[in-house]
């Protein structure tokens, strides 16, 4: 069974008194405990509101979404808030999650706290613990978060989070804020501690390069919906949708030659409004091989190949369409 099985949720917001904001529409994907599931796709793509839809920071208008079979929303309060504390989140911007008045074994501990978990001493014992296993040694204990660098502030949102011994992690775009060679430690930190403590992550990022190395799973997210999902090792060698492809050769980092596309493939245009998605296929006011039939079918996630799939009417063909070699730079 999957610890998260998200089945046709949708996210809406009302905009003023008429208009609705379809952040996340009709998505369906599983995640399998102990792996890495990386949802990529840019800014607006509604991949942070799945994710908080995900550990219920946010209720889906439509579908569901459940943890290891079970709907949390169905359960009683006092289940739900004790069973919530199994799936955390790791947001971009440490400095925000951490109060500037609390000291860091104050916030690490503050879990534990509001949880009345154990005796001030237990509960100091285990924020101890797992700032000592996120590299923050005692010394850090009465520190302030401004006294720390965006690293190791990250490192004490790590361990705030692992006080509770939660079953799964959202990072969401953790990493993202974090200098390249501190997002290297974060990761490699964030792989020893699945290994040690059996975590699962959902790692949530607009950079390819970040998720591609750890990741067992990869799904590709345009306005709202998901586009291409795959096992990252087949995505790496056989992308079957035109955003990823494009998502890959923007990448300015030097991808393994296996994931990078031939050439560099500019995205023409802004992601249109949520508010008001392109009939048809989403995409298609940005992909140069749309046709007529692209703009009055929309493409269904089709399985091509065992976990594989794209939601592209041309997904068998796109790679050979007319326009491949002229479209490059
Ligand atoms: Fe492009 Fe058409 Fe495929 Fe959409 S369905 S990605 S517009 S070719």
């Amino acid at each position: 069974m999957p610890i998260i099985a998200a089945q046709n949720v949708s996210v809406r917001f009302p905009v003023g008194r008429r208009k609705v904001l379809t952040a996340v529409d009709d998505v369906s994907i599983s995640v399998r405990r102990g792996e890495t599931f990386g949802l990529i796709g840019e800014s607006g793509s509604g991949k942070s509101t799945l994710g908080r839809a995900i550990v219920c920071l946010e209720r889906p208008s439509e579908g569901r979404v459940l943890h290891e079979g079970a709907n949390p929303y169905e359960m009683s309060r006092r289940q739900m808030r004790e069973h919530r504390r199994q799936y955390q989140i790791v947001f971009q911007d440490p400095a925000a999650a951490l109060n500037p008045r609390m000291t860091i074994l104050k916030s690490v501990r503050e879990p534990l706290d509001a949880a009345s978990k154990g005796t001030p001493e237990e509960r100091n014992a285990i924020a101890l613990e797992m700032m000592a296993r996120v590299g923050l040694g005692e010394a850090f204990a009465g520190l302030y978060p401004h006294q720390l660098s965006g690293g190791q502030k990250q490192r004490a949102c790590i361990a705030r989070v692992l006080t509770l011994r939660p079953s799964l992690i959202v990072c969401d775009e953790a990493v993202a804020a974090l200098d390249v060679s501190i997002q290297a430690d974060i990761l490699n930190l964030l792989a020893e501690l699945q290994q040690e403590f059996g975590l699962t992550y959902l790692f949530i990022t607009h950079n390819i390069s970040v998720v591609e190395h750890i990741s067992d799973t990869i799904a590709v997210m345009y306005l709202g919906r998901i586009v291409e999902i795959a096992p990252a090792e087949r995505l790496a060698k056989d992308y079957l949708h035109p955003y990823t492809q494009a998502l890959l050769s923007a990448e300015p980092v030097a991808l393994p030659s296996s994931m990078r596309p031939d050439r560099r493939i500019v995205l023409e245009g802004e992601l249109p409004s949520p508010m008001n998605p392109p009939s048809g296929c989403r995409f298609r006011t940005r992909c140069r091989y749309a046709d007529d039939h692209c703009a009055t079918e929309t493409p269904p996630l089709r399985e091509l190949a065992p976990g594989h799939f794209s939601a592209c009417h041309y997904a068998e063909t796109f790679r050979t369409r007319p326009g491949q070699e002229e479209g490059g730079e």
